[in-house]
């Protein structure tokens, strides 16, 4: 019988694996895909550059992944947050070009943008991001959607459009469906003090390309990786568990440690974890989101004037260079269902479309265009975590905690997914793990 047994080969999956290996452990990695890494994976162009059409950026508060790419021996790069110049604008109302964020039509609905998020950062100071339900209101504030307290503390109506507009432009779910206590725990958990910080979150990606973070850790797993082992059942036990595959092998282990997305999770069958755990891992869900990647010669937006930035209120939510010439773009949860539903062979000519309105002829020619469905991919069913209205409370204080011999990680398990969420909580997980007399001790 194996040590530990880790489901997933995607950033939570392999740092568990890779600590608890360095422990000591004897693990084994059952992976559904025929390549490691889940959510970052990358495509080289044909001239070399890295192509992320996954995770691709992190931020000065990412401080476990970057530690991680330390060990690694990678090496950080700045991100488009370093970039100047004209940010666009792709509203109902037409296409408009900014310096200076969101462009409001009035003085006073910038300022009233400025006050409301100062009200926000207020209640950030007042939210444990390890334990927000002890918050005093934690239920109050777990049941308000971030729009509907924007129109509690009469925010201006271009104000809740602009908040909407930059939560769809990160592809999280819409204001109207996202709990309040969950962004305050987000803004808490990095010590932010507005909506979003940029710099805390964005400013920083790993220049040999962010799925290399992936790659060498499966490279140093080596044979403990199984790819297209895909885990259909797991059986939790004292005595020893049991995860069977869904080609109806079974592999046996003192432990196991779960990295897999949460919405996939609600199909695997689970037994001997208690009810209350499985109703919390039940409870949690996924935004779903795709990511659109083209490439250039160079930088085409610049021909208009644009710095490639952009935030949309048609079928892109955003679009940001990732790399010179290197365009990549989200499509939010809102409009996701629109696009899988138009036939595949005219997707990339729609989004071509998209992106000469934004930037100009040049735009919607590319020399590569690469569409990732992640929220209908069978392997993610979503994109990032997502807490609606009422979630964290219904997820409640079990979130992102163990039940020997069950351990839990992936970036669900941490306060809003992303790739430090993924590699905090895997770590975390091996930690617990290997923290215990025997693997399978109660
Ligand atoms: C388009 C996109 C853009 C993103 N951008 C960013 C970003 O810029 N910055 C950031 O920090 N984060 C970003 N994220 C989020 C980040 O990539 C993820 O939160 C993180 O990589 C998730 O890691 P994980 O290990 O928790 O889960 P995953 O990467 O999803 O790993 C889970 C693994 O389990 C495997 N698996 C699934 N089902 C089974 C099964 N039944 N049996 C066995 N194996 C199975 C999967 O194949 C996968 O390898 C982005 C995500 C997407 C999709």
């Amino acid at each position: 019988m194996t040590d530990v047994v880790v489901l997933g080969a995607g950033l939570a999956g392999l740092a568990a694996a890779r600590d608890l290996a360095a422990g000591g452990a004897d693990v084994v990695v059952l992976e559904a895909r025929e390549r490691v890494g889940g959510r970052v994976e990358q495509v080289a162009v044909d001239d070399e550059r890295p192509v992320q059409l996954g995770g691709e950026l992190v931020g000065s508060a990412h401080v476990a992944y970057l530690g991680l790419v330390e060990e690694l021996g990678l090496t950080l790069a700045t991100t488009y947050t370093a970039v100047e110049g004209a940010t666009t604008y792709d509203l109902v109302e037409g296409v408009l070009r900014s310096e200076d964020g969101f462009p409001f039509a009035t003085a006073e609905e910038g300022a009233d943008f400025e006050r409301v998020e100062r009200l926000f950062g207020e209640l950030v100071a007042t939210v444990d991001p390890d334990d927000p339900w002890s918050h005093p209101d934690a239920s109050r504030l777990d049941d308000a959607s971030v729009a509907g307290w924007l129109r509690s503390v009469d925010a201006a109506p271009a104000v809740v459009r602009a908040v909407e507009a930059g939560a769809l432009a990160l592809a999280a779910g819409s204001s109207e469906r996202t709990s309040l206590l969950s962004e305050l725990r987000k803004a808490a958990a990095v010590g932010d003090t507005g909506f979003y910080s940029y710099d805390l979150w964005e400013s920083l990606q790993v220049a040999e390309g962010s799925a290399e973070v992936a790659l060498r850790m499966g490279a140093e797993l080596g044979e403990r990786v199984r790819l297209g082992a895909e885990v259909a059942a797991v059986e939790i036990a004292s005595h020893g568990c049991r995860v069977t595959l869904a080609s109806g092998e079974d592999v046996r282990a003192e432990a196991v440690v779960c990295a897999l997305p949460a919405s996939v999770l609600h199909g695997i069958r689970i037994e001997g974890a208690s009810p209350d755990r499985l109703a919390s891992l039940r409870a949690q869900r996924h935004a779903q989101a795709a990511k659109v990647v083209t490439t250039y010669d160079r930088a085409v937006w610049a021909d208009v004037g644009a710095n490639g930035l952009s935030e949309g209120e048609q079928l892109l939510a955003s679009t940001w260079p990732q790399r010179p010439g290197v365009l990549s773009g989200l499509v939010p949860p809102e409009r996701l269902a629109w696009l899988v539903a138009t036939a595949e062979e005219h997707r990339a000519g729609i989004l071509h479309a998209e992106l000469e309105r934004l930037y100009g002829p040049d735009a919607g020619r590319p020399r590569h265009t690469f569409l990732r469905l992640w929220g209908v991919d069978p392997y993610t069913l979503g994109y990032t975590t997502n807490w609606w209205p009422g979630d964290v409370l219904r997820v409640g204080p079990l979130h992102g905690t163990h039940d020997p011999p069950f351990y839990v990680c992936g970036s669900d398990q941490w306060v809003a997914g992303y790739m430090e969420g993924a590699v905090r909580t895997g770590r975390a997980a091996a930690a617990a793990a290997l923290g215990r007399e025997s693997w399978a001790a109660a």
